[in-house]
């Protein structure tokens, strides 16, 4: 199994940043590669600039909202009209591509997603966070897509959340391959319950509404506003707090089926877990032993146990 993610060209090791180097991230080309199909861009090369090239730049020119793409040393070589042409031309390209998510590569004024130095013509730099024009166009005209930097993956928390965003969308892309019904829909959603508690209780109510007036949309229309709302829900950070939330409603399903001390166990590591002495791990962990001997349908069913493959290690620093 493998799907589609964007990636900037230089984090997988091609030699097209200004300098002829890359920024190939070990994580990136080693650990993920395997489940991925990656989808290069270097935008710069894209609109014709060399390798080896000058360095370019975000300038404020005073002007609200107008934020320049131009060379450091001669500011008066802007590639902002050609930039902003190519990048809305391939972000509407991808959208029909079906990408599960995209990695950027970090602080570049094309690529960036966020903190990009932004100069003052004076040379100073300006207070603006600014975002690299290809990136923004991506997220303007795809605002369900998981998008990360590459220096920010190396965060265990950031990672597990990026890494689990890209195969909960491609599980909702499976489950409509053969069709955007009100059926897979529903499916998909219900086994998506604890995942949304855990990222944020409040869309997990309002989604949870949202699903419920479906006979009332367009289909398609209902997939695509679900499809930003439930993405946009797991890029809420699932904190201990709420994790914690969620294994306590897990062990209520439980609690017909273990004895004293084996809810005493159960309780002690959830308490652990929430004290941050145990990882995540432990308390799903004996959960998984439960429900493999007390099997119920609809907790097997919930992508919150098992999100992704155990390979990716991803749980280990949660
Ligand atoms: S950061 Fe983007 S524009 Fe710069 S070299 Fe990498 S892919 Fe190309």
């Amino acid at each position: 199994m493998s799907f589609p993610v964007g990636v900037s060209a230089c984090v997988i090791g091609e030699k097209v940043r200004f300098d002829s180097g890359h920024k190939r991230s070990p994580f990136v080309t080693k650990e993920l590669a395997p489940y991925v199909n990656f989808v290069p861009v270097c935008p710069e090369v894209a609109i014709g600039l060399p390798v080896p090239r000058p360095t370019i730049r975000l300038l404020d020119k005073g002007n609200v909202g107008d934020i320049r793409l131009v060379e450091t040393k001669d500011a008066s070589k802007d590639h902002t009209e050609r930039m902003v042409a190519f990048s809305e031309r391939k972000a509407d390209e991808l959208a029909h591509k079906a990408l599960r998510g995209y990695i950027v590569c970090a602080k570049s004024p094309t690529c960036g997603m966020e903190r990009v130095k932004v100069y003052r013509e004076n040379g100073y730099t300006s207070d603006i966070s600014g975002v690299g024009l290809y990136t923004q166009a991506l997220m303007d005209r795809m605002p369900w897509l998981p998008v990360e930097e590459d220096g920010r993956l190396n965060d265990p928390i950031l990672r597990e959340n990026f890494v689990f965003r890209l195969f909960a969308l491609d599980d909702l892309y499976r489950s409509v391959e053969s069709g955007v019904t009100r059926k897979a829909l529903v499916a998909f959603h219900s086994r998506y319950k604890l995942v949304l508690m855990a990222h944020s209780p409040e869309r997990y109510r309002e989604l949870g509404r949202f699903m419920a007036n479906i006979a009332e949309y367009d289909i398609d229309d209902f997939f695509h506003q679900y499809r930003t709302q439930f993405m946009q829900s797991l890029a809420i950070r699932a904190t201990r707090k709420k994790h914690t939330n969620v294994l306590m409603h897990l062990q209520g399903y439980f609690k017909n089926n273990l004895d004293k001390s084996q809810k005493a166990e159960l309780t002690h590591l959830i308490h652990a877990y929430r004290q941050g002495t145990m990882p995540l791990l432990a308390p799903l962990t004996l959960i998984a032993h439960h429900l493999h001997n007390h099997p119920d349908d609809y907790l097997a069913s919930q992508a919150y146990l098992k999100p992704y493959p155990d390979a990716l290690r991803l749980r280990y620093g949660l």
